[in-house]
């Protein structure tokens, strides 16, 4: 994509809440249970709240239990980016939003049929756009 928004740490640090800035740009997490979304059952789209870029739809939203939102794909493939992460001593796989590069979360391979992944990602780098 070519359209990729590029701002500077300032200018994030402005437009983001200090926990979106953690999560989004630090690339925190935030404690698991703890997010507005994971128990959340509201049919809509999740989106980027950096950016708006629409990533996952509440139709492949699932209970992981494992305490954040989890959905088995995002909306568009090119939705996202993912990127090996080998931080904390854990191999994992990095979720990013591919328009503005915000941290979502990770990918495992763990997931419900039909694709067998968990897109397991923080409450506070999505904000859930409900159906009319
Ligand atoms: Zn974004």
């Amino acid at each position: 994509m070519n359209d990729k928004i590029k701002k500077s740490e300032e200018e994030w640090k402005k437009e983001l809440t200090p926990a979106q800035y953690q999560v989004c740009r630090m690339k925190g997490t935030e404690p698991a249970f703890t997010g507005e979304y994971y128990k959340t059952k509201t049919p809509g789209v999740y989106l980027c709240v950096a950016c708006g870029n629409e990533l996952f739809d509440s139709d492949t939203k699932y209970e992981s239990g494992s305490g954040w939102p989890s959905f088995y794909e995002p909306i568009d493939p090119e939705r996202v980016e993912t990127e090996e992460d080998t931080s904390y001593g854990m191999r994992r796989t990095e979720v990013t939003c591919s328009k503005c590069g915000a941290h979502l979360g990770h990918v495992f391979p763990d997931g419900p049929r039909p694709t067998g992944l968990r897109y397991c990602i923080n409450s506070v780098a999505l904000k859930l756009d409900p159906k009319k």
